[in-house]
């Protein structure tokens, strides 16, 4: 693979492939600056360097350390460098040569790690390698779009940031990226694909809308990419998900190339890993929060009718009158009528803030969260369905104003601060109705080296399981060993099965040098499987 201008398997279409799409075309000041006018700063790399990653799966391609080590077209190395990104992230060190070595990956990575350009580099990189394709034969519709790769968000923001992102590494190329996506007009986002749709990024519902009318084929679509898959599952996507892989003109797996996202690694999310992947590398990246302690993590006992005052000491704290003092804070509550009300009370006391939840309308939605973003509105109250998936950068402090059901959940908030290596604040109000937590919450806090409330401890003491060990520092079999947020089911002895072991698959459908790939997992060298949590069969499968 690599010099190689066109992909040979196309049939036909000769005119087309008269263009070389690895050459980039002319620079443009005014969209540079655009593009990437304002760069990264502040990102304080040399925490989250030391981020682990597991890799598992058959013949993983090694790793590599700097955006050198792959051979990428030019127009991806120029974007890369006009971006700012000095060094690939954890997740993109692992992710970017395994895709460009044709492999599907389902990986674990929590907001924020990157994973964005960890696929879009790779895949944009192929598609400059092997040019357009043709429309498939036989097709008529006019003005109906094949794209050569598809990009599956859950939200509207999170589709829109993929999209500028995709902006980025398609800057100096032929190659358009599109988005769709619901709440917003059909007819002027069709007009717009009609400018050219090479890589769609795209909402479920929204394409689904688009296949029936017969805009969209995907027919050519080599690359699927799925972000964030269990907040999709969440929002009750699977069908539309379903509906556009299985029941369209997609490729199968194994001749498209299949990459699933998620921050968790709950069962639904291995079933569509097992049905849209083909002997796929699982990716673990370690959390920030607990291997690198950039998060300080405070847990207050706060009764539930004192919750408001103590919300507004901590807020007291904080300087929000200056709109350069990073103030950003980000207040989690368990319900959507809990949202509007504490909204209500905090704009009386005087405070700027704004909310979001699942009841407001897209357009609130997004007005919410750029006067936040803008630092107009400093505080954001939000429940975390409606905040799940959200890149907003720079969160200087996460409240749970009502702590969670379950500890995954946890972990995944107080992600919101301490993004990208920088030092963030997380404080939970902790009491009666908690106890649940208790566990899994101080597993956690050891692990991350965070300082334990006496009455945390002694209630931790109280509640420990009288078979099952302890937990505790000095253990090393805790949930969270390692810091992974989920681990690769196909390592359970007992699941064995398995069933993505690519036989179905045909033969040498990697491409030339990649047929040997189809190996069992059985057999593979997976001994080392037993040092993580190996005595909480639960933890993936709840
Ligand atoms: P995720 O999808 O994992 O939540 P994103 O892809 O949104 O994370 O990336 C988070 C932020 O990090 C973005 O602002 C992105 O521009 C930045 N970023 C990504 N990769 C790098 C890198 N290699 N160097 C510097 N910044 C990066
Ligand atoms: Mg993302």
């Amino acid at each position: 693979m690599g010099g190689g201008r066109w992909n040979n398997d196309r049939d036909g279409g000769r005119t087309n492939s008269e263009i070389d799409w690895t050459i980039p075309t002319s620079r443009d000041e005014r969209l540079e600056v655009e593009l990437f006018g304002n760069g990264n700063t502040g990102i304080n790399f040399s925490k989250y360097e030391d981020i682990p990653v597991e890799a598992t799966g058959d013949n993983i391609p090694p790793h590599i350390t700097s955006f050198d080590e792959v051979k990428l077209t030019e127009i991806i190395k120029n974007s890369i460098t006009l971006a700012g990104y000095d060094k690939p992230t954890p997740v993109q060190k692992y992710a970017i040569p395994i895709i460009i070595g044709r492999r599907d990956v389902m990986a674990c990575a929590q907001t924020g790690s990157g994973k964005t350009a960890a696929f879009l580099v790779p895949i944009l990189n192929q598609i400059y390698e092997s040019g357009p394709r043709p429309p498939p034969a036989n097709i008529s519709g006019k003005r109906k779009h094949f794209p050569l790769g598809l990009v599956l968000a859950p939200t509207r923001e999170l589709a829109t940031q993929i999209y500028d992102e995709a902006r980025k590494f398609a800057y100096r190329s032929r190659m358009r990226p599109a988005v769709v996506y619901g709440g917003s007009n059909i007819v002027d986002q069709m007009r717009e694909l009609d400018r050219g749709c090479h890589l769609l990024v795209a909402t479920p519902g929204r394409l689904v809308d688009m296949l029936g009318r017969g805009k969209i084929g995907l027919h050519n679509c080599r690359y699927l990419v799925l972000d964030e898959a269990d907040r999709m599952l969440d929002m009750g996507f699977e069908p539309q998900i379903r509906r556009i892989v299985q029941e369209d003109t997609m490729p199968p797996t194994g001749e498209r190339q299949t990459l699933m996202f998620s921050a968790t690694f709950p069962k639904e999310i291995q079933i569509l890993a097992r049905d849209f992947l083909s002997n796929y590398i699982f990716l673990a990246v370690g959390r920030v929060g607990s291997t690198s302690e950039n998060i300080f993590q405070k847990i207050v006992w706060v009764e539930e009718h004192d919750k408001r005052s103590y919300l507004l000491d901590l807020l007291q704290a904080s300087n929000f009158s200056d709109p350069s003092a990073e103030s950003l804070t980000l207040v989690f509550v368990e319900t959507k009528k809990g949202a509007d009300m504490l909204e209500e009370y905090l704009h009386q006391m005087g405070y700027p803030v704004t909310s979001i939840h699942g009841d407001r309308t897209q357009r609130e939605r997004e007005e919410a969260l750029r006067r936040f973003r803008a630092g107009k509105a400093p505080i954001l109250v939000a429940t975390a369905v409606a905040a799940r998936g959200l890149d907003i950068p720079h969160v200087k402090h996460v409240i749970n104003f009502d702590l969670p059901g379950d500890v995954e959940e946890y972990v995944h908030r107080i992600g919101r601060t301490g993004r990208m290596g920088n030092l963030g604040l997380a404080t939970s109000f902790f009491n009666s109705k908690n106890i649940n937590l208790v566990r899994d919450l101080v597993s956690l806090l050891v692990e991350a080296n965070q300082e334990l409330p006496p009455w945390l401890d002694d209630m931790f003491s109280e509640a420990r399981y009288s078979g099952g060990g302890s937990r505790r520092a000095g253990s090393t079999k805790g949930r969270f060993s390692g810091g992974f947020g989920a681990r690769d089911y196909r390592q359970t002895p007992s699941s064995g099965s398995a069933r993505n072991n690519g036989s179905s698959n045909r033969p040498g459908s990697y491409g030339g040098n990649y047929g040997n790939y189809g190996g069992n997992y059985n057999s593979s060298s997976y001994n080392s499987a037993n040092n993580v949590s190996s005595n909480d069969p639960d933890w993936w499968d709840k």
